[in-house]
């Protein structure tokens, strides 16, 4: 028996939360957003499952040929775009479609020969100030990709919503008028909407939506309003030991947590080693064969504590549940004082991840 922590990948799960977004979204075409290993869940596994999809997202150059070396043929827009010459030849060499937001990149472009096009998703920037132009430079830079050789023909225009998850905040309405006003009028596709964008923001449904967080099952929206999405990833490990102490006994580093009475321990063999989040606070639930108990003093590497007090059969090597169904992430990222987010990406090279598909009828 096995004592390591595994995830497990539900597919069919990720093919329900598809259509999810094809509900909210009908008459828009879905790019994938598949970065940093699809958040975790494993970038060619996660691929493979949305073979159907218009088109995938990924943030760097090198995950975008990572997918072109495992076959996959649909159209890939590096978020990030390229920095310098050499990354740009990388990304025409291997077919992958650019974001463009620096005056850097332009003039990048402009130097640049060679008979492969390379196709531009042209970025505003409406507010996050991250990557994209202003408002008073877009049309300017518009003209001047148009007239570079090397750029296909027309331009994608994009912009990101830095506030979408606050449904209660005119911001994101004004971010996407200034988009929409200053994109009027020119050629090409326009894309907007990330999760909460598609979920919340009727107005930011364009040509093409950007779901990420939402394929993987998790809600985007800081509120707790419970979708139909169904949990991709669980996250599993087993008891290793179990022990009695008295009242008045700290437990793990520090000795932060401090029985009120005799308790009966468990081990968990899962620790911020494997990517469970080191300020998960006391009272945090984990699932004993399916119940919650209380997560009980600080996470360690390899390991936690958790108090079964409460549970009537336990033995060593019952299952542990982190997160996943019946304990949503979002949950323990609550607890962690975190977004479910960083919690799935999280997840470290030595937690064996492994696919599942069950029919969600
Ligand atoms: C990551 C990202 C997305 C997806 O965001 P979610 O909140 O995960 O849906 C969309 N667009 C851009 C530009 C991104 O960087």
């Amino acid at each position: 028996m096995s004592t390591a922590a595994y995830a497990v990948i539900d597919t069919l799960a990720i093919k329900h939360n598809l259509s999810v977004i094809s509900q909210y979204a009908p008459q828009c075409k879905i790019m994938a957003v598949i970065k940093a290993n699809a958040y975790g869940h494993g970038l060619l596994t996660v691929a493979g499952v949305l073979q159907d999809v218009d088109a995938f997202a990924v943030a760097r150059v090198d995950e975008g040929i990572q997918l072109r070396q495992a076959g996959f043929t649909q159209s890939i827009t590096v978020l990030n775009g390229f920095v310098g010459e050499q990354e740009l030849n990388s990304m025409i060499q291997h077919n992958l479609d650019t974001v463009v937001h620096s005056e850097h990149q332009v003039e990048v472009l402009q130097r640049q020969q060679g008979k492969n096009l390379i196709s531009v998703w042209l970025k505003l920037d409406v507010g996050m100030n991250r990557l994209g132009f202003k408002v008073d430079d877009f049309t300017v830079i518009y003209q001047r990709l148009l007239k570079c050789a090397l750029v296909n023909r027309p331009l994608g225009l994009m912009t990101h919503l830095s506030c979408a998850d606050k449904v209660n905040d005119d911001i994101t309405l004004n971010q996407i008028a200034t988009f929409k006003d200053v994109v009027s009028g020119l050629a090409g596709e326009k894309s907007i909407a990330n999760s909460a964008g598609i979920i919340a923001w009727p107005e930011s449904l364009t040509d093409w939506v950007r779901p990420g967080i939402m394929l993987y099952g998790i809600s985007p929206l800081s509120d707790d309003r419970r979708l139909d999405l169904a949990p991709v990833m669980s996250l599993h490990s087993k008891l290793i030991a179990i022990k009695n102490i008295n009242s008045g006994e700290a437990v793990g580093y520090s000795g932060d947590w401090v029985s009120e009475k005799p308790t009966r321990l468990g081990i968990v063999a899962i620790g911020y080693g494997d990517g469970y989040p080191r300020y998960a606070r006391n009272g945090t639930p984990v699932l004993v064969n399916g119940k919650r108990v209380p997560l009980v003093g600080r996470v360690s590497m390899d390991m936690i504590t958790v108090d079964l007090s409460t549970l009537a059969h336990v033995k060593i090597g019952d299952p542990v549940t982190l997160w996943g169904q019946g304990l949503l992430v979002e949950e323990i990222a609550r607890c962690a004082q975190t977004i479910p987010y960083t919690l799935t990406c999280g997840i470290t090279q030595r937690v064996e991840i492994k696919t599942f598909s069950e029919d969600h009828g």
